[in-house]
């Protein structure tokens, strides 16, 4: 290998963005304005032809990458400033790795050697992505069809994993006059991971002069133009249309349940951390204050993006050239929430079993839980509508996670009913409250407790007009056992104060996750009623040969 001798030529490599001046940053504009040559290929010097001064300009065609690379680092050993321009960005399918693979193969190091500097421009995925909203916004990749320089087979496995990992996907260098197969075979690939309606967007020439932007989707983007100057973007799964734009929203499909659909968040209350409940920040206080909280709100998502939407239209920041038959945009949320008969009743009509099945729909879920409730799971951003109707047909709705469920039997089929009016009181008050972990409240409408009232977390049994109650179950695990008996012969107004009260002790002071057997464990004394130490297990001595 030759050592490089020093010099004082520089190498600016430069990416002067989409194409038009505007978006060249002022950075780029004084590096092409700083330097002795011009190196790039002819479309590219015409597009910055009016900021040249008095630069030698190197013209060289598409194709003549390397010996343009070449021709830049022997100029620059020579002394001179030599400006090596890219559209776009220069690092991303540009001139900038090329020119580092010509130095390091003369052996160039940056101490001695000719000075480096990579000016960033604005890339195609960018550009092309604010013409047509905001479709990028989540993870996202880029992948250059082009197969000169790389095998095709590594190019189809980074299709699929993109594909599978459900990124957006920008593609660069997708058709060329020769390489026409390479965006068939892409669309194919995808089409086993996607759906045939996810958008996609094909912009050619952003910010040039030629520049025209389509909205399609993967199963028909085959019928446009797609060239040598287009970048095809990809949608993921939560991507949509809306009104001529391409979104696709910050967050992936978000479960919400029954007290988000009822109550959604005034703007202020938004990006407020309690309405981020996911976040590290959230976490991190959740951990001092969730106690406080007696409710947790989620930030509906169809709102925050129709209100980026809405600020986009009114400043008229986007102009594109939309197909009628889009597709409507999907759901972006799922609504979960519980559906039973009733309180005390167990038994559900086959009208209202039809009623779930259809609101279900073809997309949604219908599960069957050990706490006798379907969970019923819907795509769709407008949950009233299926709330108002199984509540008509007489279903009764509770939010699920961390909430209070009350667990009732069903009261011989109502022969035992006297308890029921308290049971649903203790419903009334304290069913879907937010709590530091989900808590079953078991209530029995007699002393046989068939439905296990005592082995939950609370229990109520109703015995000959009176309320024993149970405090820190756990029916689970293998440490499961029953919950200790902490008061008996009490009236419906002292069982229904007593809950209430052991419930708002536990929001308030349980540390996040925290269940509350453990919670009873741990502070031994709760509303007066006092934890028992469990017997440890022993192990018997056994007799040889037992
Ligand atoms: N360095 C460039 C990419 C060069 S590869 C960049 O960072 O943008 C060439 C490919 O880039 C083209 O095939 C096209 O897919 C994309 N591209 C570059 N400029 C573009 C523009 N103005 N409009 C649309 N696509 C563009």
């Amino acid at each position: 290998m030759r050592r490089v001798e020093i010099s004082k030529g520089k190498l600016l490599i430069i990416g002067f963005g989409p194409g038009n001046f505007e978006h060249i940053t002022k950075r780029a504009r004084e590096a092409i304005q700083e330097s002795d040559v011009i190196v790039g290929y002819k479309t590219y010097v015409d597009l910055i032809q009016d900021l040249l001064t008095d630069q030698e300009i190197v013209r060289t065609g598409m194709t003549e990458e390397v010996s343009r690379a070449q021709e830049a680092v022997r100029l620059a050993e020579l002394g001179k400033k030599v400006a090596v321009i890219s559209s776009g960005d220069a690092g991303v399918y540009g001139m900038a790795g090329l020119v580092y693979e010509v130095l390091i193969e003369q052996g160039w190091r940056p101490e001695g050697g000719v000075e480096v500097e990579v000016i960033p421009g604005i890339s195609a995925i960018n550009s092309c992505a604010s013409l047509l909203g905001a479709p990028v916004m989540h993870d996202a990749c880029t992948i250059s069809l082009s197969d000169h320089l790389t095998p095709w087979e590594t190019i189809v496995k980074r299709i699929e994993a993109a594909a599978q990992a459900d990124f957006v996907i920008a593609l660069y260098n997708p058709r060329s006059g020769r390489r026409t197969r390479q965006i068939v075979e892409t669309q194919k690939i995808l089409l086993k991971y996607r759906s045939p309606d996810t958008p996609v967007g094909l912009v050619k020439s952003a910010y040039r002069d030629r520049q025209h932007v389509v909205l399609t989707t993967l199963d028909q983007m085959l019928e446009h133009d797609i060239g040598m100057l287009t970048t095809v973007i990809i949608g993921n799964m939560s991507t949509f249309f809306y009104e001529g734009l391409m979104i696709t929203p910050r967050g992936y499909q978000r479960k919400y349940t029954l007290d988000q659909a009822v109550q959604e968040l005034k703007p202020h209350q938004r990006l407020q951390v309690e309405a981020e409940p996911w976040s590290l920040n959230a976490i991190e206080q959740n951990a001092e204050n969730q106690a406080k909280e007696s409710s947790t709100k989620l930030v509906h998502p169809a709102e925050l993006a129709q209100e980026a939407l809405g600020l986009l239209k009114a400043k008229g920041m986007v102009e594109t050239s939309v197909m009628t038959d889009l597709p409507t945009r999907p759901p972006v949320s799922i609504f979960e929430v519980a559906v039973s008969p009733g309180v005390a009743n167990k038994k559900i009509t086959p009208d209202q079993l039809a009623l779930i099945a259809d609101m279900a729909g073809e997309k949604g879920e219908i599960e069957y839980t050990p706490h006798h409730q379907f969970i019923l799971r819907v795509p769709t951003d407008e949950p009233k509508q299926i709330v108002d109707r199984l509540t008509e047909a007489g279903l009764l709705l509770s939010s699920i996670g961390d909430v209070v469920q009350l667990k009732a039997c069903d009261f011989c089929h109502g022969d035992k009913g006297e308890a029921i009016p308290t049971a649903e009181e203790i419903h009334r008050r304290l069913d879907g409250l937010h709590v530091p972990k989900e808590l079953k409240i078991g209530f029995n409408g007699c002393a046989m407790a068939c439905y296990g009232a005592v082995t939950e977390e609370i229990g109520i049994v109703h015995r000959r007009g009176t309320y024993d109650l149970f405090l820190g179950g756990k029916k689970m695990g293998r440490n499961a056992h029953v919950a200790q008996r902490v008061a008996e012969g009490m009236t419906a107004d002292e069982v229904i104060e007593a809950v209430e009260k052991v419930v708002q002790i536990y929001a308030e002071q349980a540390h996040p996750n925290e269940r509350f057997n453990k919670f009873f464990k741990r502070v031994k004394e709760v509303a007066g009623f006092q934890y028992q130490e469990e017997k440890k297990p022993v192990i018997p001595e056994l007799a040889c040969g037992d």
